[in-house]
């Protein structure tokens, strides 16, 4: 699934959209979260950067 991610959003953080080409620099976020009942559903899923994640 995380694949996915990274494949859909083509290595590209979801808020900068800067191109990381590691995918250490960068997280699977979920948009809702796993907390508040959110899925692991691809549309759940969004990639940020270490930066933006932080
Ligand atoms: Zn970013």
């Amino acid at each position: 699934m995380t694949c996915k991610v990274f494949n859909r959003d083509e290595y590209k953080c979801s808020i900068c959209f800067k191109e990381l080409k590691e995918k250490l620099s960068q997280r699977v976020q979920h948009i809702i979260p796993k907390r508040l009942g959110g899925s692991d559903s691809l549309n759940n899923l969004s990639l940020m950067c270490y930066k933006c994640h932080g």
